[in-house]
């Protein structure tokens, strides 16, 4: 099935600083600008013709319960026909609603996500609805059944009991061996680009150093499509172009894209 792409324009649920809703034309720009071709490293062509492209969902400054039920509505939408989704974010909130529309259609759904932070906040300055936040929403609504996690390296003590709480295989940076367990089953794949090192992506709000290499979530990807899994849908999020240098992390969001879109469907 062909895959969609759809960008969702919302950073309002961003606890630090705005700017990921202008990300979704940012990295589309990149990955057209003519610099690179449009096979993955795995060898599949991903050129425009392969995939649809939805445009933009623009959310401004809608309350989180309002943004959130806009994307379950237009993910529900886009994927009534079986496409796998791949998004590009907007703030990590966006994780939340996409996962509840996907989990209306596939049970026992497993999530990889990369990321410095677990987002797993009950709630953040009082925000349930925070970027800090979605998967703690996601895994007490039942939407996933399994979360794994790569990247992390500011786990707090709460989050860690939230981490226990659901179950959550939290991979450290720290203590990481660089492999992915066994996935079956559909798998939706989350990236927040701070995951990587900021010498790889400073164009993030949140530069957390000691971080992951693009190789290494190159790695994760192609673990995820040699696994027995079926991708049914990512996302690309947090990417803040006003904080970018040189276009540096639009193009990993743009390679992020093309890898993912190679092992959907
Ligand atoms: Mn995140
Ligand atoms: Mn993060």
């Amino acid at each position: 099935m062909t895959p969609k792409v759809l960008g969702i324009e919302y950073d309002a649920r961003s606890s630090f600083m705005r700017g990921p809703a202008s990300a979704p034309d940012v990295v589309r720009r990149v990955l057209h600008a003519g610099s690179a071709n449009y096979t993955t490293e795995l060898g599949t062509n991903v050129d425009p013709s392969r995939w649809s492209d939805l445009g933009n969902l623009d959310l401004g400054e809608a309350p989180p319960l309002d943004a959130r039920d806009q994307i379950i509505t237009a993910v529900s939408e886009a994927t009534a026909d079986g496409s796998p989704l791949l998004s590009i974010g907007g703030d990590h909130f966006v994780t939340y609603p996409i996962v509840a529309a996907l989990s209306q259609r596939y049970d026992d759904i497993t999530i990889v996500h990369v990321d410095a932070h677990p987002d797993l906040y009950d709630e953040l300055d009082g925000d349930r609805y925070s970027h800090a936040c979605p998967f703690a929403r996601i895994m007490e609504s039942g939407h996933a059944s399994r979360l794994l996690q790569f990247g992390i390296r500011t786990a707090t003590a709460h989050q860690r009991e939230q981490a226990d709480r659901f179950g959550v295989e939290m991979h450290e940076v720290r203590t990481w061996d660089g492999s992915v367990p066994p996935l079956t089953g559909p798998v939706y794949i989350s990236v927040d680009v701070d995951g990587l090192d900021p010498a790889y992506a400073p164009g993030v709000s949140h530069h957390e150093p000691g971080g992951l290499t693009m190789r290494q979530v190159l790695g994760i990807i192609h673990d995820v499509a040699q696994s027995e899994a079926q991708v049914i849908g990512a996302d690309v999020v947090e990417i803040n172009p006003e904080r970018d240098i040189h276009d540096m992390t639009a193009m990993v969001g743009a390679k992020l894209v093309r890898e993912l879109l190679g092992i959907m469907g």
